[in-house]
């Protein structure tokens, strides 16, 4: 596109992006002791502006609970932090790669290299922690990152791109603005790797963009994860934690438990369990500062459809109140509703539902269970409760997903020592921790070869010995 024709965010994100590009290619990239100080800046930044990040954030959501965003977003990336900056040394480090004896005398190293500079697309529903997480991976392994929040959090992305301005140089770390036009010209960029956190459908496009400039890319998407709970588990202990997990930031959590999946003879005993749950945590008042709001009014009345249509087919909704009750709407507080009875035809069962519906079904046999999940999608999590340990391994063997928790929800996702990421349809590659560190490195090999190495003896002409070097090699390969 001719520069003329561009609007002046886009030529603003295309500046910062070829002076970043320039200082990439032109400069050592950053030791040790610069990377730190970038992590410091940054845990700095969060430390400072916790309260305004919160209220930003809450005032993009109509409300959202300040709690879940210290531990969803502010303590979780200092979780990371800490992690990151305590380990980076040893990440850092070139790391012993063992040689094949038919090089001996040599050595091998693999050594870790900034890509160069790294994209992040952000979504909404945790716009704090999925900007910064794979920001301080991608700092870690000396890349410089420039960030795109998502235009439904408008007060947090200003916010955020004014404390980076303010704590980085703009060549290092930047935020863009989110003006029309700037996702799809930030995904057109030829970056040296991209992350895309967001859904399928758009992780698809933005895939197709990276692809034409080669540009590898960490998917990070959505998508339905089921939970199954089992003959064998105690159905009060399951319900507590599937109605916690789900209402957490009001269902809007991308590996939220989807639907429930329970033995038929236990339906209606654990919907009344779940629900009772549900209504001992959030209560029936919608001011309940506990209880986040859904992100807008559109997708507020996506939730109402999916509801509706899933009574219009049948299945009985449990719930404090319906979601027209104006007193919850203009709060755009979705009361959380099991959904009993629930089938595979009904939208809610087509879509991610990405809030505080949840539908319960029921099965049989447990290999009907395995049968639905494998013709779908690979989900991003998959939960399963219980005691049978046969059972548990039978699930875990045959169905794949990004992550699973058993005998409660999310958790596997809290662990810094464990890669996040999807499979399939929910996602390609992974971060957090050093696996973050590794998806934003080039791990180079390098071989080292030694004066004594006998490479020569292979070189021609081939003579009389060649032959004795032949059998040598087939004898050590
Ligand atoms: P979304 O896909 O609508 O938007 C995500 C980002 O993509 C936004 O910043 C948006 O501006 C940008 N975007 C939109 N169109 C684009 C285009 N054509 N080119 C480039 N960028 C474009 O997702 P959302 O509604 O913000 O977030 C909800 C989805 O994200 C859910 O599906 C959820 O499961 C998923 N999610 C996944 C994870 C994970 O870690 N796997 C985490 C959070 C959310």
């Amino acid at each position: 596109m001719d520069h003329s024709l561009k609007s002046p965010p886009v030529t603003a994100l295309d500046d910062t992006f070829h002076a970043m590009i320039e200082a990439s290619r032109g400069t050592s990239p950053p030791d040790l002791a610069a990377r730190q100080d970038s992590l410091r800046r940054l845990r700095g930044m969060l430390a400072d502006n916790e309260r305004r990040l919160e209220q930003a954030i809450s005032a993009d959501f109509g409300h959202r609970c300040a709690f879940e965003t210290t531990i969803a977003e502010t303590l979780f990336l200092q979780t990371e932090l800490k992690h990151t900056l305590k380990m980076l040394p040893r990440w850092m480090a070139p790391r012993r790669i063992a040689t094949s004896l038919q090089f001996f005398p040599a050595r091998n190293r693999l050594i870790p290299q900034p890509l160069g500079v790294v994209g992040i697309i952000a979504p909404w529903n945790y716009p704090l922690q999925l900007t910064l997480a794979p920001a301080i991976g991608a700092i870690a392994a000396g890349n410089r990152v420039l960030i795109k929040p998502s235009e439904l959090t408008p007060h947090f992305s200003a916010l955020l791109r004014e404390l980076i301005a303010a704590a980085f140089d703009p060549i290092e770390l930047s935020v863009t603005g989110i003006e029309d036009g700037v996702a799809q010209a930030f995904a057109a960029l030829p970056f040296d790797h991209l992350v895309f956190t967001g859904s399928t459908r758009v992780g698809r496009i933005v895939a197709e963009a990276a692809g034409r400039n080669l540009t590898p890319v960490t998917l990070e998407l959505g998508g339905k994860s089921p939970t199954i709970v089992d003959v064998s588990a105690d159905i009060d202990e399951a319900a507590e934690r599937i109605a916690y997990a789900k209402l957490l930031n009001a269902g809007q959590t991308c590996i939220a438990p989807d639907y429930v999946f329970v033995p038929e003879a236990r339906r209606d005993a654990f919907a009344g369990r779940l629900h009772g749950h549900m209504l001992r945590m959030f209560g029936t008042n919608p001011a309940n500062g506990d209880y986040t709001s859904i992100i807008s009014d559109r997708h507020y009345q996506r939730l109402e459809g999916l509801l509706r249509d899933a009574i219009a087919r049948g299945a009985k909704p449990l719930s404090v109140t319906s979601p027209e009750d104006p007193a919850w709407k203009k709060l755009r507080k979705f009361p959380p509703t099991v959904v009993v009875g629930a089938t595979a035809e009904m939208a809610i069962m087509q879509e991610e539902i990405f809030g505080p519906l949840l539908p319960v079904l029921t099965y049989r046999d447990a290999h009907e269970v395995i049968r639905f999940i494998n013709a779908h999608d690979r989900p991003l999590a998959l939960y399963w409760f219980g005691k049978d340990e046969t059972a548990r391994e039978n699930v875990l063997a045959r169905t794949l997903s990004g992550g699973v928790t058993i005998n409660d929800c999310l958790l596997h996702f809290a662990q810094m020592n464990q890669p996040m990421g999807g499979v399939g349809a929910s996602g390609i590659g992974h971060y957090h921790g050093e696996w973050g560190f590794d998806s934003f490195s080039k791990l180079k090999p390098v071989f080292y070869r030694s004066p004594f190495n006998r490479m020569k003896d292979l070189y021609p002409p081939y003579g009389a010995s060649i032959a004795w070097i032949e059998k040598l090699l087939r004898f050590l390969s």
